[in-house]
């Protein structure tokens, strides 16, 4: 591990690293508008990872296989605004043109993100990893190997609704990030766990709306309350999605069950 005495004193370094994330977001040349962008940190050996790839996704690998000698992981949201969310729900078949741009475009600005905070951390003696965006899942077995979603609920950003989505404070319309560091200064101590229900399914069973909303029954079988979701049927709608935005590159989205309650915040 590399130690240098330039680090950061603690303060310093998560404001820094909140700092980065905002200016990145603030001076994006994108189509796409985003809320207030949001930051959690995990400690690199926290068990739900090693849970994780045993209970979950076997292919998933740990922070210390991204990075050997890993400590922390940051874990960051990035909200869509409202208008995107807006024009996905108005059509209950086709995906909006602002939601298949929001994805290509918060993609990119995910990695210029990841990138910056590599070199920014490496200029404080501090090592940092990163896995892309999107696309790092095996295409037979749609297993992740490295799913920031899960990472972001470990990071103490939300927790899974119904629809397999995380959902922050700030709702499920948008997408994540994370990067391994090997720092773990004071400041960086986990964030709190989440306990609280946010998908009001789970609350009470009184909403179904992504269910309803998915187009090829995706989430049917999250009705056992296991926030199940069909990989299969789900990823053959994204293909089909991408084949129709061919023009913008690969945009296999959909986002039909991220546009209800949960959308803009918890819905319980
Ligand atoms: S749409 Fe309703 S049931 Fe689905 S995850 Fe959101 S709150 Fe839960
Ligand atoms: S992304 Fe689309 S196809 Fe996949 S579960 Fe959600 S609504 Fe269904």
């Amino acid at each position: 591990m590399v130690i240098s005495s330039r680090r950061c004193t603690p303060p310093a370094l998560t404001q820094a690293i909140a700092s980065l994330i905002n200016r990145e977001v603030a001076g994006a040349d994108t189509l796409t508008a985003y809320r207030q962008p949001l930051l959690g940190f995990a400690r690199a050996d926290d068990e739900r990872f090693e849970y994780l790839r045993r209970e979950v996704e076997a292919a998933h690998v740990l922070p210390v296989d991204l990075l050997p000698g890993a400590r922390a992981v940051l874990s960051f949201f990035l909200p869509f605004e409202r208008w995107i969310v807006e024009a996905n729900a108005a059509y209950p078949e086709t995906v909006a043109r602002e939601w298949a741009v929001a994805y290509v475009e918060t993609n990119a600005l995910i990695g210029r993100i990841t990138a910056g905070l590599i070199a920014m951390l490496a200029e404080r003696g501090i090592r940092a990893a990163a896995e892309p965006a999107t696309h790092n899942f095996d295409p037979e077995s749609l297993v992740s190997r490295w799913s920031h979603k899960s990472v972001a609920v470990i990071a103490g950003l939300g927790a899974f609704g119904l629809h397999h989505m995380v959902i922050t404070d700030a709702g499920c319309a948008g997408r994540f990030g994370s990067v391994v560091i090997d720092a773990a200064l004071p400041e960086l101590e986990p964030s709190p766990l989440e306990s609280k229900v946010r998908c009001l399914y789970f609350h009470d069973g009184s909403c179904r709306v992504c269910v309803a909303r998915c187009p090829v029954g995706a989430l049917d079988s999250a009705l056992d309350g296991d926030s199940h979701i069909d990989k299969r049927r789900c990823y053959r709608r994204l293909l089909a999605v991408a084949e129709e935005y061919r023009s913008l590159g690969l945009v296999d989205v959909c986002g039909k069950c991220a546009v209800g309650p949960c959308a803009f915040g918890p819905a319980v």
